[in-house]
């Protein structure tokens, strides 16, 4: 039994992913803090909606989660101006399906594997098929969607907000500290749908994620710093696309060293870079942030940023 750290019940505890399995394989854990009611309600709530979103960066860094599987993303597939939407896992489903096309009036087409391409025409005699032959790659355009707008709204601000919160009691701050009314408004805002008071927020400042922003596509990062003003703030950048600042508490206690963490979302790995004199002097007081669609521009540049680094 354990005295859980948002509704503040003694019940049976449970163990939490700090940052959810389906996005960080073998990602840090809170023991014996949240209870099961609780780490379920926010999974349901809060984060498998940013799971489903993420899809194709999961895809991507291959992060099966527990049960050992991706999700689907939306693709669309053109040939000869024809569009067809399918959903995927990974690029190499595309070649395992068939899609079925109407080319000029009366001729038909069908690209696939070859083997499942024979079955598929047999079972549909009285349309006239094109020859078959090969096209290259040129003549079909695949573009895939990504869509990551959830990540401004509140299933994104308040997945940091847990992961901020959760990273802070792991690190900081035993449970029976954490049952003080300074939390209230963290431990709300992660775990209701409908409260209020904003616990995090999305960091535009460009003075900010110039020291921060070159991290590693893929990773996540957790700085956790008390600011001059005495406010505890984490901040969570997730895959290092979005930065969040987590505004924890004002607190009584005294975060004296101040840490980066960076977190391989592949293998788990917890590291501390050597870039202290980066951060060192983030204005977390005076950050700039935006929240829901205002930030999306900004979003925009950073995901293109971050994939063009990909290509070197
Ligand atoms: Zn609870």
């Amino acid at each position: 039994m354990t005295i859980c750290i948002y509704c503040q019940e003694e019940k049976e505890s449970s163990t939490s992913h700090i940052i959810p399995a389906a996005i960080c394989n073998n990602g840090p854990l809170l023991n014996g803090a949240v209870c099961h009611e609780c780490n379920h309600r926010i999974n349901t709530e809060v984060e498998n909606n940013v799971i489903q979103a993420v899809a194709l960066v999961r895809s991507f860094f291959a992060l099966t989660g527990k049960k050992k599987s991706l999700s689907k993303f939306p693709i669309e597939i053109e040939y000869e101006g024809e569009k067809r939407r399918d959903y995927i896992k990974t690029d190499t489903d595309l070649f395992e399906k068939t899609f079925f096309f109407k080319v000029g009036t009366d001729r038909y087409a069908m690209l696939g594997p070859m083997e499942k391409l024979d079955n598929a025409a047999e079972a549909h005699p009285k349309l006239k098929w094109s020859d078959m032959k090969e096209i290259g790659p040129d003549s079909i355009n695949v573009s895939i969607t990504l869509d990551l707008t959830i990540l401004f709204g509140t299933h994104g601000l308040r997945l940091a907000s847990k992961v901020g919160f959760e990273w802070y009691c792991l690190k900081y701050c035993s449970p029976e500290l954490i049952q003080g009314s300074e939390y209230d408004h963290i431990r709300k805002y992660s775990l209701e749908s409908n409260y209020s008071h904003q616990t995090a927020r999305i960091i535009t400042d460009n003075n900010i994620l110039r020291q921060i922003g070159n991290l590693p596509f893929g990773a996540h990062s957790v700085i956790l710093r008390r600011s001059p003003s005495r406010k505890i703030f984490v901040v969570f950048g997730l895959f290092n696309l979005v930065f969040y600042l987590v505004s924890i508490a004002d607190s009584r206690i005294i975060v004296d060293d101040e840490q980066l963490f960076l977190i391989n979302s592949q293998s788990g790995e917890i590291y501390e870079p050597s870039i202290k004199r980066y951060w060192n002097n983030l204005d977390l007081d005076n950050c700039e942030t935006k929240e829901g669609v205002d930030a999306i521009p900004f979003l925009i540049d950073r995901v293109l940023m971050q994939l063009n680094s990909l290509k070197t």
